[in-house]
Parts: structure tokens; sequence; C-alpha cells
């Protein structure tokens, strides 16, 4: 049997890594400036967690987790962060040391789909979290922010789609109202559809099929049913966004996949860059009735996930900053010790540095170094040692010069950072 990756996990090589990084940098910097708190929790969790938080009748629960059972545990590997992170954030119980918990984190996430262009089954996502903070002005701030991020990456056109689902008893209401439009229609709807009927009604505005969309273009929409309170949420929103400058759409359909949302709602999609059909790059919304169902106090929250694979295909391309890599090339064995102790001292100012132990013929050393993606090559034989010095070369000019052995580091060091690299 040929031993390959999992179908729809995919190796991440170090030629793409660059791309990666810096995404993870702007991203941590983004929610740092924003005064959110990195956490990192375990990408299992036992799996009645999910089913609790995300919904039963959701397709990430029904069709998607990857669950097994070990030492008579039930476990499942994490189809989203926010599960997690509100089980953390209980278990540690962070509720009575702070009033307002902003946390951000970034990580693999297991969903059991149909692979596709920008769709897999291990992903990635970065997110953030707000507890104890009832919005509208954090869930406008929070808009704003993934708004801005995304102008910041370069990504191009995007939409903002906003709704409101209302808190609790709304949400109720709006899916008698659903059912009630539906059900007399419930034998044109799609197979899917019926069955939502009976389990996930709203989720039957979500569905793809033209059919199903045009039975349902005259349904009621949840802004219809909001009560006073959830109204005026939702136009303060609405306010403050206009007041920041933030394009958005009210899309009084958008319901999304997972159960635990009440109030906003939002999904941010592109279509630029190399994105197709997956173009929902995240979306999140408030979750004020789920550290309650989990066990805690009553806690209002909202959250976000941004998926890593499709920013990364709808960014800017960016030119390849190469890092720059010093080869040391010895010849003979005392070349071999004083390329050992520069090397030491080019990485201890931060520059990355690699010893070609493998000797040979300088020809092909050198033709080693330069496959290697070396930036500089650094020789060091009897010759220079008598000398005190060591040749250094250019490779993308192939110029050679003999610098003083003491002071080649930080020479070398100050070039570097010359060519916009910095330590
Ligand atoms: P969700 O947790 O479903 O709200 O998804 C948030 C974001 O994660 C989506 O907008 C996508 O960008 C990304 N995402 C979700 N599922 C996948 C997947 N199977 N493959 C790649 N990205 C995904």
């Amino acid at each position: 049997m040929k031993l390959r990756a999992v179908k729809g996990m995919h190796d991440i090589l170090p030629d793409e890594i660059g791309r990666w990084h810096r995404l993870e940098a702007a991203f941590r910097a983004m929610a740092s400036r924003h005064g959110y708190e990195e956490v990192r929790t375990p990408v299992c969790e036992p799996t009645p967690l999910f089913v609790r938080s995300i919904g039963e009748a959701t397709d990430v629960v029904e069709k998607e987790m990857y669950s097994f059972r070990r030492h008579d545990d039930e476990l499942t590997l994490r189809p989203e962060g926010t599960a997690g992170a509100a089980r953390a954030y209980l278990e540690h119980t962070v509720h009575a040391r702070q009033a307002v918990t902003r946390w951000s984190y970034l990580g693999p996430m297991f969903r059991g789909e149909r692979p596709a262009r920008g769709r897999q089954r291990q992903f990635h996502q970065a997110g953030c979290e707000i507890y104890g903070d009832p919005g509208p002005v954090c869930d406008a701030e929070m808009i704003d922010m993934l708004v801005g991020f995304l102008g910041e990456l370069g990504v191009g056109e995007i939409e903002v789609l906003v709704n409101s689902l209302g808190s609790g008893d709304t949400r109720a209401r709006y899916r008698d109202a659903l059912v009630t439009h539906l059900s007399p229609r419930r034998a044109d709807l799609s197979e899917e559809s019926q069955r939502r009927l009976d389990k996930n009604p709203l989720r039957i505005l979500d569905s793809k099929s033209p059919r199903d969309q045009e039975l349902c273009a005259d349904a009621p929409t949840v802004l219809d049913v909001l009560d006073g309170d959830d109204r005026a949420h939702f136009d303060a929103l609405r306010r403050h966004l206009d007041a920041l400058g933030t394009p958005y759409r009210v899309d009084p359909r958008l319901v999304r996949g997972l159960d635990y949302y009440t109030r906003t709602l939002f999904e941010l999609r592109g279509s630029g860059g190399e994105l197709g059909a997956q173009n929902a790059l995240g979306g999140g919304g408030r979750y004020d009735g789920m550290i309650a169902e989990l066990g805690g106090p009553a806690t209002p929250a909202i959250g976000f996930a941004l998926g890593l694979e499709r920013l990364l295909l709808a960014m800017r391309p960016e030119l390849p900053r190469a890092a720059p890599l010093v080869v040391l090339v010895p010849l003979g064995d005392a070349g071999a010790t004083a390329c050992l102790v520069l090397a030491k001292e080019l990485r201890a100012l931060s520059i990355p540095a690699i010893v070609d132990g493998r000797g040979g013929k300088l020809k092909a050393m050198m033709a080693r170094a330069e496959q290697r993606g070396a930036t500089v090559a650094v020789l060091i034989g009897d010759a220079e040692l008598e000398r005190g010095a060591v040749a250094v070369k250019t490779m993308a000019t192939h110029a050679q010069e003999e610098l003083p052995r003491a002071s080649v580091a930080r020479v070398l060091a100050d070039r570097l950072a010359s060519l916009g690299w910095e330590s």
C-alpha cells in the first residue's frame, strides 16, 4: 500500500511556509492591537462539547466530525475553535476574574467535508472571542477590525453580510413562522430541506437548491419578528458600522451553519485572487447562550473565525522574500572547525547559517551552496586561516572578496540588514 496524506489533509512544505508565517504574524499583530490575548486549547475535545454547543441537527455534528473512542472517552478532533475556547474559559473560571475577556486563537480544525478548492478536511482557522460584553459596540468593532485586516492583506473585493437572529425567544418565534410558511409547500422542497423542516428549519434558508430558494423568497424574514431589544441592538450595530465607514449589506436570510448564534451574525465573502466557489473567508456572530448552556453563568459572547487557506488564495500574491542564508564551506579540518565557530556567531546575530560538512571538491561544494539557496557562501581553508581572513562570495553577483575573520559576522549582518532583511 502506498502511504499518502489523508484525503483533504495537506502538507505545507517549506516553499509555502513563508506566506503562512506572514499571514499568522499579521493576524497575531492585529489581534494584539485590539486587546486580544492568544489561547491554545487541545485539538481534541470530548464529543459532547461539540454536540451541545454546535447543535445536534447541524451538518458539522451530523456528518462531519472526526470522532473516536479512546480509554473509554468519546473524543472528537475539533471542527471549530469556539467550543473549545468556551470550555477553557469555563474550566479556568476566567469569568470570576475578568469582567470582559478577549481571546484569540489559531490552529488546525477538522471536518469530514467533500474536498474541493478551498475546502479541506484539515484546515486552519484564526479567530477571536469576546466574553462578557453584550455589544453592540464590540460587535461593530469586531466586524470593522476584520474588514481592515482583509484590506491590509490585499484581499480585493469583499462583501460583508450582517444579520440578526434575535435572542432565544425571537429565534423560536421565527422558526415557527418559517415552518408555518414552508409546511404547505413541503412536497416541493428538496429532500434535504424536507428533513430540515422538522429538525432545523432555519438551515433551509442556506439551501443551494434554486427551487428551495424560490420557496423561501417570500418567506417572512427574521428581521420581521425581532422584538424591541433585539431590534435596538441591531440598529445600534448598524449605526456604529455606518460611523466607522465599514461597508456592509443586511442579508436577512444569512443563518450560517452552527446552531449557537444569537443576535448579531456576519460573514465576509471574497471574490478576488484564486478563490473559487468557496468564497466565505470568515464569519461569526454572537452566542449569548452558549456559556450558560455549557454550565457556566449567563455570559454574553461573540466571536469569528477566518479560514486561512482561503485567505491565502484571496490575498495579494507577494513576491517571495527569501530569508537570507549563509552557507559555510570548509576546506580542510582546520577550516571545518573555523566554519562551525563562525556559523555559531552568525546565528547569535539571528542570521540563518549552515555548515556544509560533506567535503569534496570546492566546485561541488559551491554548487551545493547555490542549490541550497545561499545568499552568501563563506569559504575558510588553511590559506585564509593563516591570513586571519575568510573568503566571502555573494551568490547573486558571483563577486568574491576577502574579509577579516574577526569582524566578518558583524559585516554580514549589516549587509543583510541593508538588503531589507531584519534580524
Ligand atoms: P465556520 O466555522 O463554518 O463559521 O467557518 C469559518 C471559516 O472557516 C469559513 O468562512 C472558511 O473560510 C473556513 N472554513 C470552514 N470550513 C472549511 C473547510 N472545510 N476547508 C477550508 N476552510 C474552511
